[in-house]
């Protein structure tokens, strides 16, 4: 059951009450500017468990306490903070655990995360250094020029310094996948630790599913469990969650989601359709980089980096797949490093085809 929103527009504080009682407070916040993360504060059996934190940079923490000084007032405690029993994090990326170091200090709340994610949280300074790594050759290999490639690596690195390695107490597996009334599903794909987290009749999921935007993928060359194959598999197992009992489903960036199942078989279609021109522009052969501006033409700033890692996890399951082929095998046993792909046209490939 849901009670009334305060509002229903984007980035806005709202309440909700499953159909168990159990309170749900909606917490928006600027992760960086222009873009927006959300929070969880559920208040469930006498536990008050937050649901990711935000990014920690700028104004982020700062609309996190505003939040809960909202819920301190409407629940009449006389602190959030000192009251918080948990804090679950959806999956590792910064815009949704770069606050646990400004709660850590603040709280004697318990952390989780999934196993698979657990690195991105507790080692983050050489988490860092080996996706610099990893990325540093899936660019050569995809055909970037060097400069555009420098000037990719400085936009990652910039984004990814503002956090810092923090403690967790325990991981989803170690409890069974179950935290009180809490349910964890295991989600890689997004991220390789991703979960969506069940609480009576809603869900919470973080970036596994998103309104109005499909969520970004990335190669899982950069991170194994990453990768379009694991996202596809996981939007499969969600559909098991996505029945008549689900009310609402929160995502972690934009509006809640009130019928999973059809925005499950809308994201499904973009990546199908996306797959289908990837092998029509690979009909010549192409890399990554030139399939990348066919499909989202020329962008600025982050957005280089997100279209090619985008078209990365679509080029790679394709060919995972042996729908694709590398055409300039001979160069590349010359030196040559970027990796042209061609379409094959085998017909035992072709049997499976895309998702759907
Ligand atoms: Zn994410
Ligand atoms: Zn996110």
């Amino acid at each position: 059951m849901q009670s009334v929103p305060v509002t229903k527009s984007p980035h806005t504080f709202a309440e909700f009450t499953t159909q168990k009682a159990a309170r749900i407070y909606r917490i928006p916040m600027l992760a960086f500017p222009n873009f927006w993360v959300y929070a969880y504060l559920v208040f469930v059996d006498e536990m008050i468990v937050l649901i990711d934190t935000g990014s920690g940079f700028g104004d982020c923490t700062a609309c996190l306490e505003e939040g809960f000084e909202r819920i301190r007032s409407i629940e009449g405690l006389a602190s959030v903070m000192d009251n918080l029993d948990y804090i679950l994090i959806t999956h590792g990326h910064i815009d949704h655990f770069g606050g646990l170091p400004y709660l850590a200090e603040k709280t004697d709340a318990k952390v989780g995360v999934h196993e698979l994610d657990l690195r991105n949280l507790t080692n983050y300074e050489e988490r860092i250094l080996v996706s610099e790594r990893r990325l540093r050759e899936f660019l050569l290999e995809a055909g970037v020029e060097s400069e555009k490639l420098e000037e990719i690596i400085r936009v990652y690195l910039v984004n990814k310094m503002l956090s810092k390695s923090v403690p967790v107490d325990f991981t989803y597996n170690a409890i069974n996948m179950q935290l009180g009334r809490f349910e964890f599903l295991h989600v890689p794909g997004h991220s390789a630790g991703h979960v969506v987290i069940r609480l009576d009749d809603y869900l919470f999921c973080g970036d596994h599913v998103l309104n109005g935007i499909s969520p970004h993928q990335w190669p899982e060359r950069l991170t194994l469990n990453m990768g379009l194959g694991h996202y596809l598999s996981s939007l499969d197992k969600l559909e098991r969650w996505a029945d008549d009992d689900i009310a609402l489903t929160f995502s972690g960036h934009n509006e809640v989601i009130e019928n999973l199942s059809s925005r499950i078989t809308q994201i499904k279609g973009i990546h199908a359709k996306r797959l289908e021109r990837t092998l029509d522009i690979l009909s010549e052969p192409g890399t990554v980089a030139e399939v990348s501006s066919q499909l989202f033409g020329e962008v600025g700033g982050y957005d280089v980096l997100l279209s090619i890692e985008e078209t990365g996890a679509h080029v790679e399951y394709l060919y995972q797949r042996g729908l694709l082929g590398i055409s300039n095998i001979g160069e590349i046993e010359q030196g040559s490093v970027p990796l042209l792909y061609q379409r094959l046209n085998d017909p035992v490939a072709e049997q499976m085809r895309v998702c759907c």
